[in-house]
C-alpha cells in the first residue's frame, strides 16, 4: 500500500500520549487560516512511501514506542484512509498504540474502517460557533460533530484540540460553548487549547503564498492558562 508523505518525526512528545512516532501524511482541502503546515496541502507533492517501509522505520525505534505509540497527523491523513487502514492494522498486530490526528471532516466507509483500528483521535474542532467555523473554515461545524457523534457511538477515546488565536476565538464565551460540546461526549478524555503562533510565516514566503492570520498577534501561554479555567 503507498501514501504520500510529508515527513516524520521519531521521538514526537506533543501529538498523544507518551513517546511517539508521528507520520505527516500529504494533502489537506481545508486551508486554514492559520495553518502551520501550507507545505503538506497538495497531495501528490513530496514522498511516496509503502506501508512496509514506514512499519520497518517504525520498528527501529521500538523501544522507545513502549508507552506511547504511532500517530498519523498531515495534512489530513483521512484523504489518504486506505494507507492509513493498513499502516494502522499491521501496528495493532505489533501491539503498537494508534493514535490519528484529524480535522473531522470526511467520514466515510474508509474512514469507518481507519477508525476500527484507532486507539485514539486528536479531534481538532477549531472553532466553537458556527458561523466562525463557516467564516474562517467553509465548513459547517455539524460536520464535525457528526463525527464526533461516530467516535461517542463507538467509544473511541478521544482528545479535543483548538487553536486559539486573540480576538478571534480567545474569548470566554468560546470556551464556555466548547464546554458545552464536550459535556455532551464521553468518548472526550481532555481538551488542549493550542497557542497560534507564527513559526510557519516563513513557509508560506517560500511558497508564495499569503498568510491569512499574519495580522493576529501570537497568542500568550497566560491567556491560555486563563481560558482553561473556563473548562473546569
Ligand atoms: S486541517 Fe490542518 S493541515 Fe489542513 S489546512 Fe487546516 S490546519 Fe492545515
Amino acid at each position: 500500500m503507498v501514501g504520500y508523505i510529508h515527513s516524520y518525526q521519531t521521538l514526537g512528545t506533543v501529538d498523544g500520549p507518551g513517546v511517539r512516532f508521528v507520520l505527516f501524511m500529504q494533502g489537506c482541502f481545508l486551508r486554514c487560516p492559520y495553518c502551520h503546515n501550507p507545505d503538506t496541502w497538495e497531495i501528490k507533492k513530496e514522498k511516496q512511501v509503502t506501508d512496509d517501509e514506514v512499519l520497518e522505520k517504525i520498528k527501529r525505534y521500538l523501544s522507545y514506542y513502549k508507552d506511547g505509540g504511532v500517530t498519523i497527523s498531515g495534512g489530513e491523513p483521512l484523504l489518504q484512509s486506505s494507507f492509513v487502514y493498513s499502516l494502522f492494522k499491521k501496528l495493532k498486530e505489533n501491539h503498537l498504540h494508534t493514535a490519528l490526528d484529524t480535522s473531522g471532516t470526511i467520514l466515510n466507509e474508509d474512514v469507518k474502517k481507519v477508525l476500527s483500528v484507532t486507539d485514539l483521535v486528536l479531534l481538532d474542532i477549531k472553532f466553537s460557533f458556527n458561523e466562525k467555523y463557516q467564516k474562517y473554515i467553509h465548513q459547517s461545524l455539524d460536520t464535525v460533530l457528526h463525527f464526533l457523534d461516530y467516535l461517542e457511538k463507538n467509544n473511541i477515546k478521544t482528545i479535543i484540540r483548538q487553536v486559539i488565536v486573540p480576538t478571534i476565538n480567545n474569548h470566554k464565551e468560546d470556551i464556555i460553548a466548547l464546554k458545552e460540546i464536550i459535556n455532551q461526549y464521553t468518548c472526550i478524555q481532555k481538551v488542549e487549547l493550542l497557542p497560534f503562533k507564527k513559526l510557519c510565516v516563513e513557509k508560506y514566503e517560500q511558497l508564495k503564498i499569503p498568510f491569512p492570520f499574519e495580522i493576529y498577534p501570537e497568542e500568550s501561554d497566560e491567556d491560555i492558562k486563563s481560558l482553561y479555567s473556563y473548562l473546569e
